[in-house]
């Protein structure tokens, strides 16, 4: 329950639209992924129309937090996240999310305290990868595609929400906002690290130019997607001291240090450049024939 309090405090004291990486990290995450898609994605996803939506999107799931919506929001918030300690604590990540939350419930633990932050993002890009089929077939059959490709451009900037999540590091950890447990260096055990690191110090520091020089080359991510995507959150995860050292370093306040912007840049990066790959791979995947269910039957 310790980790529902500090949401709790966190969504208490934070602006009614933040989250991680806050509205500009995530509209300068989506951003640079759909200005940054290799020309093999089809135009209307590479245009300036594509790129104002999916950046408008980024922030859209902190849009579902108000009270105004309170089962939506109590629903989804989980999806934001997940403390890989805990999650681990149960054994392999199952790939289904209903057979996770059984196997959380089934330990008399709770899904919100632990996260689904890898089964809503592999879920969401199963529905981009859905639509993207879709499109291609009637693409095929030389029929009207705006309508599909609006349904892309929408299920792009929802899955650029969490995946920007995943690269920060307090999204992965139970460490998520204030250090808990042994703590023999002495960080901080308040409850402002977690929106002070991804909120007001990206707004006033952090730039889309340093932040596109620390991209990676495109690429399609190879073998299983959720098991892709996990190795991603694992490897934000091994960020998670490293915040909490820049931040006794005075690393997040006012300007920071040259070694906090950089990280920083590096990490909102590292969102950018995984969304970029999984709509990518996505559009590379709906090519795939699928197979018949009722073949033979
Ligand atoms: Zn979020």
């Amino acid at each position: 329950m310790v980790l529902v309090a500090a949401v709790l405090v966190c969504v208490a004291v934070q602006p009614p639209a933040a989250g991680a990486w806050g509205n500009e990290g995530h509209r300068m995450i989506n951003r640079l992924a759909a200005n940054s898609l290799p020309a093999e994605v089809p135009a209307f996803l590479r245009s300036e129309a594509a790129a104002n939506e999916i950046e408008y999107l980024g922030p859209e799931p902190d849009r579902w937090r108000s009270p105004a919506e309170p089962e939506l929001a109590a629903a989804q918030a989980p999806e934001h996240f997940i403390d890989l300690e805990l999650a681990d604590a149960l054994g392999p990540l199952p790939r289904n999310r209903l057979a996770f939350e059984a196997k959380v419930f089934a330990a008399g633990e709770r899904p919100e305290k632990i996260g689904l932050q890898p089964w809503e993002a592999t879920e969401v890009w199963e529905r981009l990868k859905a639509a993207m089929r879709e499109y291609r077939t009637l693409s095929a059959a030389k029929q009207n595609t705006l309508p599909v490709e609006q349904a892309i451009i929408f299920y792009a900037g929802w899955l650029g929400h969490y995946v920007g999540d995943g690269s920060q590091p307090l999204h992965t950890s139970i460490q998520y906002n204030g250090w808990v447990g042994a703590n023999p260096h002495g960080y901080t055990t308040g409850h402002r690290i977690h929106w002070q690191f991804e909120g007001p110090f990206v707004a006033a520091n952090l730039h889309e130019a340093e932040v596109r020089a620390r991209m990676t080359a495109p690429k399609a991510i190879g073998g299983d997607l959720f098991d892709g995507y996990v190795a991603y959150l694992r490897h934000s995860a091994t960020w998670v001291e490293k915040v909490y050292q820049l931040e006794k370093a005075g690393g997040f306040e006012g300007r920071g240090t040259a070694e906090s912007r950089s990280f920083t840049a590096e990490r909102l990066a590292a969102g950018a450049s995984m969304l970029r790959d999984m709509i990518y791979t996505a559009w590379l995947q709906s090519a795939k024939p699928v197979a018949d269910p009722y073949a033979g039957k």
